[in-house]
């Protein structure tokens, strides 16, 4: 059986699954990708669209023009997809994806609706959660509480969700 690659969304309502590894992973900078994501911009990873399929629940799309189409968890808010339904390829986010360190974007595009800022980002300072500039923080001691009630899908198929108690 050759390896499938799945993913989908925040609270798990939507699940999908790719029939083969996608390629072409990019960013989009254009307004209209930082808008749809609510983001600096888009991460994309795209495939034939038969290779694409939904595995659990429905996916929402928002025509965000004529030949255009984005996919979202309308549950959750998730964006997951760019379909452009004059081609027969699909895009995933990036982020949506249970193996999302995978996908390194090799390019980018909208170029000129980068952030001004944008190259700048991975200088500025950096903490992990409950730290800051000043150490360990107030948020620290909320983290174990957030844990434990973590809604989020796990980063694999369930076969059933929300869990069973
Ligand atoms: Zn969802
Ligand atoms: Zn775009």
């Amino acid at each position: 059986m050759s390896k499938t690659w799945s993913g989908g969304c925040q609270c798990g309502a939507v699940r999908y699954e790719l029939l083969e590894r996608p390629t072409g992973a990019h960013i989009c900078h254009c307004r209209m990708c930082q808008k749809a994501f609510g983001s600096f911009f888009a991460p994309l990873v795209g495939l034939p669209r038969a290779k694409f399929r939904v595995t659990r629940g429905e996916m929402s799309n928002f025509h965000s023009s004529a030949d255009v189409q984005r996919g979202f968890c309308k549950a959750c808010g998730t964006p997951l997809t760019f379909d452009d339904l004059t081609e027969d390829r699909i895009s995933v986010s990036i982020g949506s994806l249970d193996e999302h360190s995978a996908f390194m974007p090799e390019n980018q595009y909208g170029l000129e609706s980068r952030e001004p800022w944008f190259n700048e980002i991975t200088k500025i300072p950096a903490y992990d959660s409950g730290e800051g500039a000043e150490g360990v923080t107030a948020y620290a001691a909320r983290l174990p509480g957030f844990a434990a009630t973590n809604r989020q899908h796990p980063d694999h198929d369930t076969k059933d969700w929300p869990p069973k108690r």
